[in-house]
């Protein structure tokens, strides 16, 4: 006889909805184009605050399952981030399954945006890792939920410049914690890194007269920010060797982990880069015991995201970088709930995110018909 539905069933392997419930997650789509080859899976974590929000990564995932947790992962963070950063916005993630390097093809892109599409402003898609503008702008053909467009098609273009804003401010914030002044001047500042972030973040910094180190695995990289700034070059992996007051990783996730923690000579670590820590249950008391401040890295990174949630108001690059600049507030209050409530930031910071969004459910419940968009943003979710 077949079970009922009351009946409880034996637990094989891994659970869609198991882990869906466990984050409280809202909405998993799995997307399947045979005719183009298209298999992407799309999270929508949460959307109390506003439509969900991220990017879309492609990736030669070894599993469904890695995939999966992948994306359920990244869209949860998404979450966060926009909540603790004051936006409007929702967390969500996508994840085409697929080679960057070999199985780009314009069909498979242009299938993925009529997925989009189809969510009707639930979920809003952006470029992220394994991704082209080129991709991009093929989805964009079949779905107006994209955002991080160029600046020429009327979008925000490069993001970085506001991150690294955004980046600094956090980082000026941990200072004034630490040394009871906010200025940069003279600290010694080490960062890893020459990229997009790091090359806007070393300029503010070098005007403000941090004596600065970088490192990158491309030299040519490292080469222009030293002739620009007088940084002093360092190698890849002595980095983590350099007696300094701060350390900014601008590069990887998972460098703060029990090889590197033990050589950090510095009082802060402040950096734009995701998933800094590797296991926050392990690595995360490491810091703590050497009496390292730790930034948050989905806070004082969320510049990326305030300035494509401004794309979707009317974008302004002014006021783009001034939201971002508030960044600094958003960093003491964690560092002041950090305090009072003896947890360490990155629990404080996640603490935060969450009360706004049980204050935010509950005006949302009273004034549901209400919507707080203006601009395109307006145009694409409606006036809800
Ligand atoms: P990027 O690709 O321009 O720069 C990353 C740099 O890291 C590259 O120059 C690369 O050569 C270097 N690198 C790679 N491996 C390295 C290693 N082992 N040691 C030293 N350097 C190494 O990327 P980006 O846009 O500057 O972003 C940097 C980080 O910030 C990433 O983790 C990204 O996810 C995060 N982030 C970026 C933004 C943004 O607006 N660009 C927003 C939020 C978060």
């Amino acid at each position: 006889m077949a079970p009922t539905l009351t009946e409880k069933q034996p637990k094989h392997g891994f659970s869609v909805f198991d882990n869906m419930l466990k984050n409280e997650h809202e909405q998993v789509i799995m997307c399947s184009d045979p005719s183009s080859g298209l298999k992407a899976i799309i999270a929508i974590h949460n959307t109390i605050l506003g439509p969900s929000l991220g990017g879309v990564r492609m990736w030669p995932y070894e599993s469904e399952e890695a995939a999966l947790k992948d994306v359920l992962n990244l869209s949860r963070g998404m979450t966060y981030k926009s909540a603790v950063a004051g936006l409007n916005l929702g967390g969500g993630k996508a994840v085409i399954i697929g080679n960057p390097k070999k199985d780009k093809k314009e069909a498979i892109f242009r299938a993925f945006g009529r997925y989009v599409e189809g969510l009707a402003g639930r979920y809003i898609t952006a470029e992220d890792v394994g991704m082209s503008l080129q991709d991009m702008e093929w989805i964009r053909m079949e779905t107006k939920y994209v955002t991080g467009i160029s600046m020429a098609l009327g979008g925000s273009g490069d993001p970085s410049p506001v991150t690294a804003m955004g980046v600094y401010m956090g980082m000026k914030s941990c200072a004034k914690k630490v040394y009871g002044s906010d200025s940069l001047e003279g600290r010694k500042i080490s960062i890893q890194g020459a990229g997009n972030v790091s090359t806007h973040l070393v300029r503010l910094l070098h005007k403000e007269g941090a004596k600065l180190y970088i490192t990158d695995i491309d030299e040519e990289k490292v080469e222009r920010i030293v002739r620009e700034t007088g940084a002093i070059a360092v190698d890849t992996d002595s980095i983590y060797d350099v007696d300094v007051d701060i350390f900014s990783p601008n590069a990887l996730g998972g460098v703060l982990n029990e090889n590197t923690i033990p050589r950090l000579k510095c009082d802060i670590i402040a950096g734009g880069a995701n998933n800094q820590i590797e296991d926050e249950s392990v690595h995360g008391p490491m810091l703590i015991e050497r009496g390292m401040l730790y930034a948050p890295d989905y806070v004082i990174n969320s510049g990326g995201v305030i300035n494509v949630s401004n794309e979707l108001e009317g974008y302004n690059r002014e006021r783009a970088h001034e939201q971002a600049g508030r960044i600094y507030d958003t960093m003491t209050r964690i560092l002041e709930y950090s305090e009072t409530h003896n947890v360490p930031t990155y629990t404080a910071s996640n603490s935060i995110a969450e009360m706004r969004l049980k204050q935010i459910g509950r005006v949302k419940s009273i004034y549901a018909s209400r919507s707080h968009f203006t601009g395109r943003m307006g145009e694409l979710v409606g006036r809800r």
